[in-house]
């Protein structure tokens, strides 16, 4: 018989791993508090479900993909209260990119229980979600991320251990700090050679070849026009927007003054994000930091 998955949040991210899960063969029952998310999904080959309690009743697997600490706090443990109705031998899987303390908070509040609970934070964005070809970056008990594979698999092609609770969480915030400061350089390099009279396909060129050669430049240059399927390209639309890379390094500070970690360069990243966010780009992909550097008069 067809393995169960409750599925919790069917947003942008959620509804094509709902769906990837579907045609994988697994009986999937989601929730979402938007109605026309919830029917969109359904169209999918999600079954409604009109509350969490009714979708992880006999879940074998219990995925979330909510949007911050406080949504997935209050939906297991403080508000619906949810871990009291999921099985003792049903597994949670959180995906959603939380504090690395909250994710430690579900873990443990949920093996009081008896529940099992991993968190398994994802990249790739919608794209990666659509196609199933997710990063996981997993943490909890290693034999508990080894019992998820068989879901994650049918949504991504990596599934990496980081360690225990907060791990998966940590190296996901790790990288996607790292992510915002190159993508600053690359808009900050690629902005002072137009400045000076070159062509940003020239040096983009000369860049992608040369010890200056990162993700962004690679494969996601920032400057309009270079990169034809790149959201520079069309008005910085779709891709990953400026408003989660800024919840993502507000996470990556909070992690750093937890730890005492020296940040400074994450610390100006989460700055300059929060700049462009104020003015206006809040919904913009997270490459047009390029425009902050062609405002400067
Ligand atoms: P989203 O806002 O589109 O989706 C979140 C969904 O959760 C919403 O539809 C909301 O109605 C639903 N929700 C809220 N409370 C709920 C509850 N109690 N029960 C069920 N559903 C509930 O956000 P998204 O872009 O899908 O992102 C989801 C998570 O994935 C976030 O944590 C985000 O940081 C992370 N993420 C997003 C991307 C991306 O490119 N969008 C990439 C990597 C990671």
């Amino acid at each position: 018989m067809a393995k169960t998955v409750a599925f919790l949040g069917l947003g942008h991210m959620g509804a094509p791993m709902a769906s990837n899960l579907v045609t994988a063969g697994f009986t999937v029952k989601g929730f979402d508090p938007v109605t026309e998310l919830l029917d969109a999904a359904v169209e999918s080959g999600v079954e409604k479900c009109l509350s969490p309690r009714e979708s992880v009743d006999c879940a074998d697997f219990v995925v979330s993909m909510l949007p911050n600490s406080a949504a997935v706090e209050c939906l297991y443990i403080d508000t619906d209260k949810l871990l009291e109705s999921i099985a003792r031998d049903s597994l949670v899987i959180d995906c959603s990119t939380i504090a690395a303390n909250s994710a430690k908070r579900l873990t443990h509040e949920a093996q009081i229980k008896g529940i099992h609970a991993i968190e398994a934070p994802v990249s790739g964005g919608v794209a990666g979600a659509s196609k199933g070809t997710l990063s996981f970056m997993c943490g909890g008990d290693a034999g508990d991320v080894d019992r998820a594979r068989e879901v994650l698999e049918p949504m991504g092609s990596n599934i990496f251990y980081a360690g225990a609770a907060g791990a998966g969480q940590t190296a996901k915030i790790c990288n996607n700090m790292l992510l915002a400061i190159q993508m600053i350089g690359t808009a900050e390099a690629l902005q002072m050679g137009v400045d000076n009279g070159l062509d940003p396909n020239v040096l983009s060129e000369i860049m992608v070849k040369s010890s200056g050669a990162n993700w962004s430049l690679q494969n996601y240059n920032p400057y309009p026009g270079v990169m034809p399927e790149a959201p520079a390209s069309k008005n910085y639309s779709g891709g990953f927007m400026v408003k989660l890379m800024c919840k993502d390094l507000g996470l990556a500070q909070e992690a750093a003054t937890h730890s005492k970690s020296y940040t400074p360069l994450g610390s100006m990243a989460r700055n300059l994000y929060g700049i462009l966010s104020l003015r206006g780009g809040s919904d913009l992909d997270f490459s047009s930091i390029q425009k902050l550097f062609q405002t400067v008069d």
